[in-house]
């Protein structure tokens, strides 16, 4: 059996710890998603397919000397010693038009800076590990579509990116559990009803005050 680490399956294993993990966890949830529990024969032993995994996420990981991110995308976040967790950069090249955004976003404080925060709420892979963190229920009045609608309501749920536009850089890397937070449709229309957006507190405050 040959089995080749590949960053897909690497961004999977994050996704289903959470969104955050240790190379060594990692580095277990692949071998039993993939490996049948066994190192492939193709890595030595033990440590080398350890490595190899860690060598990967730091390719991608704007952190580690010699990032470049014009070569690179940057994808994960290290937030410790050998604990990453998962990011997504943003790079003009993936975005493809404008025309996938469709409307609900008005928020324009530069055209940039608009598909920026889209992309982030929008990127299955953030929202993954977002809601992963999280849950699927709205973090400002605990709205869960599942309890409402049913089956049809399952996991679904709108993903706010919480970093004021100001303070988006070109070279930013989303962190899915400090920069984003699951909302309800209704909260997260509320938030962008104001530019910039209001805050996560501020609309809490507003249903408390009124309850
Ligand atoms: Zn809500
Ligand atoms: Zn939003």
């Amino acid at each position: 059996m040959t089995y080749k680490v590949n960053i897909e399956d690497i961004q999977q294993a994050l996704v289903e710890l959470g969104g955050e993990a240790r190379a060594k966890h990692i580095q277990d949830y692949v071998l039993s998603k993939h490996c049948a529990n066994q190192i492939p024969p193709n890595y030595e032993h033990d440590k080398s397919f350890r490595q190899t995994i860690q060598r990967k996420i730091e390719d991608y990981c704007p952190q580690a000397k010699g990032f470049d991110e014009r070569k690179k995308e940057g994808k994960f976040v290290r937030i410790g010693h050998g604990m990453y967790r998962l990011a997504l950069s943003y790079s003009g090249k993936e975005f493809p038009t404008t025309e996938e955004l469709g409307a609900g976003h008005e928020f324009v404080e530069g055209a940039t800076k608009t598909i920026k925060v889209n992309y982030y709420e929008r990127s299955p892979v953030a929202r993954a590990a977002c809601i992963s963190h999280y849950g699927a229920k709205c973090v400002i009045c605990n709205f869960n579509f599942e309890e409402v609608y049913g089956e049809l309501g399952k996991s679904f749920i709108h993903v706010h990116h919480v970093i004021p536009l100001s303070e988006v850089k070109a070279s930013y890397v989303v962190d899915p559990i400090n920069d984003l937070r699951p909302v309800c449709a209704n909260c997260h229309a509320i938030i962008h009803r104001t530019t910039p957006a209001l805050d996560i507190a501020a609309v809490k405050n507003a249903i408390t005050r009124k309850n």
